[in-house]
């Protein structure tokens, strides 16, 4: 496809999801006099994909990093806090584990407290030395402090959030910071005859948008991208079968747990996922071995309250597109790929997408070596969290066909690396800090039962007394932090104010 040194003035945005809106916000905090003009292309009609609540911490960066101001995107989204995902049944059934945003205490001896974790034999309360998951436990929540030597700097927190809501609450701010709006369905794309570069988008109704950038967030429809550029779908379905979800909002509860629960079943897991006015509730099954009745009936005797729409069934395969960034055509959102939602990880790849996008612009021009670059950084984000999850399916001991399918299939070699060398010698390496870091591997590591059968010599160079006494002291001052932190729905009560919550 051909390149050209021509400076980028138009930015045009095919979608109005929150892969869309998110981009088009960021691109407005751009410093003058180079920003380019953004117009946002949506079809109302037909409509964004309006699951995707829960996050990672990464989106707080991106919210002070685009001045989204908290308290107003708490109360304009419905959002509570989320301090992780409790795990439940995954191990085995009536097993439960957590994976909290935060570490599990500071070395011991210049290792990883893990070590140690590993030669007292404590893997099976890990938990206990996570301040996030106490926290959890008891329905609390306190935002982290930013002195870095106090325990409560220890941990971090993400959102659970109404998807229409923050896509509409996002598209507020970015027309107000002057993002031109077009509402309309695209019915044809123009590329110029020599080079193949996107020049237009043609509108029912006899409307037309030029541009000189293409930023492709129209979901799984992949519209420019996949339908236009023909670039190739990489299937990862054979690693990760899931591929159709139930997905039905209900009645809250009088508690709002600042966590996600996933609980696993037949052929895959359910989330709950606690807002202010609601919970929203999801069924991820593989059908090649659960059918849709099945599914559907799991997820409603499931509810906790009454429900308050239609189930709604969606439809998904695990993988991306072998590019992310073709020509003058990027992709940021679904329109690249997707990897199953058990932690959560999209919007963080729109994050990633957007940070490198903003990054590499091309100023000076087309120039091959961003798109590569972009590519790059978008695959390896995409193979990071794809072994992530795959291990949650790996490593537990259920029964069913389907667990017993997922235990016995071959798994990436990145994978088979990461647990021969935890297994052989207490490490955990990370390739890709940016979503998922030691503690989260740990927490998934021992959580699920993985057992290493030695570790690194030099944790035995202090006596096993003074060590049990040091962590039996961090648990006791995370008890104690947690007893002073006031209950999560308190906790919004006050960030609201007088205002309260949304009606
Ligand atoms: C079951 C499920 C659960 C999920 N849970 C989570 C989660 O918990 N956390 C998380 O981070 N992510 C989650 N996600 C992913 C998350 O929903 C998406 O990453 C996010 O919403 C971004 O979607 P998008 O903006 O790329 O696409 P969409 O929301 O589908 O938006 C596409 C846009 O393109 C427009 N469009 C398409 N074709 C045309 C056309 N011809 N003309 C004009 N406009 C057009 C549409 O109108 C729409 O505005 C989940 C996804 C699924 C499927």
């Amino acid at each position: 496809m051909g390149m050209t040194g021509a400076p980028i003035r138009r930015v045009v945005i095919v979608g109005g999801g929150t892969a869309g809106w998110m981009t088009a916000l960021a691109l407005t905090r751009m410093a003058p006099p180079h920003a380019p003009t953004v117009t946002l292309v949506e079809s109302p009609e037909i409509g964004t994909i309006g699951v995707g609540e829960a996050t990672l911490p990464t989106i707080r960066h991106f919210n002070v990093w685009a001045d989204v101001d908290e308290r107003s995107f708490v109360r304009e989204t419905q959002a509570t806090f989320k301090l992780g995902i409790e795990f439940r049944d995954w191990r085995e059934p009536g097993h439960s584990f957590f994976h909290g945003f935060g570490d599990h205490g500071p070395e011991i001896a210049g290792l990883s407290p893990y070590h140690q974790l590993i030669r007292l034999r404590l893997g099976e309360t890990l938990d206990t030395f996570s301040l996030p998951a106490q926290a959890a436990r008891l329905n609390r929540f306190q935002p982290p402090s930013s002195d870095s030597r106090s325990l409560a700097s220890t941990y971090s927190y993400a959102y659970h959030f109404d998807a229409s809501l923050y896509a509409q609450h996002l598209r507020h701010l970015a027309i107000t910071a002057g993002v031109e709006h077009v509402q309309g369905r695209i019915v044809d794309v123009e590329q110029a005859g020599e080079s193949g570069l996107i020049t237009r988008l043609r509108l029912e109704g006899e409307r037309s948008v030029g541009g000189d950038l293409f930023v492709d967030c129209s979901g799984f429809r992949s519209l420019l991208l996949g339908q236009t550029l023909g670039v190739p779908f990489e299937d990862w379905s054979h690693w990760l079968p899931t591929d159709r979800v139930w997905a039905v909002p209900c009645a809250g509860t009088d508690t709002i747990e600042p966590y996600t629960r996933s609980t696993a079943g037949t052929a895959g897991w359910r989330w709950r996922i606690p807002l202010q006015h609601r919970i929203g509730n999801g069924h991820v099954y593989a059908s090649a071995f659960e059918d849709d009745q099945g599914a559907l009936d799991a997820l409603m005797r499931n509810l906790d309250g009454e429900a308050l729409a239609e189930p709604r069934q969606l439809r998904f395969k695990a993988g991306h597109r072998r590019h992310f960034w073709v020509g003058n055509c990027v992709s940021i959102g679904l329109s690249g790929g997707f990897l199953e939602p058990l932690e959560s990880t999209s919007i963080n790849l729109i994050e990633r997408g957007i940070s490198q996008f903003v990054q590499l612009f091309p100023f000076g021009g087309l120039h091959p070596v961003l798109a590569d670059e972009y590519d790059r950084t978008m695959i390896n984000a995409f193979a990071g969290i794809r072994d992530f999850i795959i291990l949650h399916y790996r490593l537990g001991r259920r029964t069913e066909p389907f667990w017993r399918a997922m235990r016995d299939q071959p798994i990436p070699d990145s994978l088979a690396e990461q647990i021969a060398l935890f297994e052989q010698t207490g490490e955990i390496s990370i390739r890709d800090p940016e979503s998922f870091a030691e503690p989260s591997w740990a927490a998934i590591l021992f959580g699920l039962g993985a057992r290493a059968t030695t570790f690194h010599p030099q944790a035995d160079c202090e006596p096993r007394d003074a060590i049990e006494r040091h962590l039996a002291r961090g648990r006791d001052l995370i008890t104690q932090h947690v007893g002073q932190m006031p209950p999560h729905r308190r906790f919004i009560e006050r960030l609201l104010g007088e205002t309260g919550p949304r009606p």
